[in-house]
């Protein structure tokens, strides 16, 4: 069992949250594949599982609802899931 409370969370309290980052030294591609559409599911799966694992998850996946990227894997979620998020999330 995690002694880390953050571990869990997938949030942490920290401006400099990135530095925490599990893609940190990653090739950025895993999560910015130019088209989603043409990106296959086994690749959204490998970047989806590095984000499960990552303790900013939630961190990333605010920042990039906050700042309405459009593309790219953030916090586990693919440009679409983020669409249909707030889409639903606004009704
Ligand atoms: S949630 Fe995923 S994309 Fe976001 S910082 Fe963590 S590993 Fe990187």
């Amino acid at each position: 069992m995690p002694t880390n409370p953050e571990l869990n969370s997938g949030y942490v309290s920290d401006t400099n949250w990135r530095q925490k980052a599990e893609c940190l030294k990653m090739d950025p591609d895993i999560f910015y594949p130019h088209n989603e559409q043409k990106q296959s599911d086994d690749e959204i799966a490998i970047a989806k599982r590095i984000c499960a694992k990552c303790i900013v998850r939630l961190n990333c996946l605010n920042y990039a609802l906050s700042n309405a990227e459009k593309y790219g894997i953030w916090g586990g979620m693919t440009e679409k899931e983020r669409a249909l998020f707030i889409k639903t999330r606004t009704k």
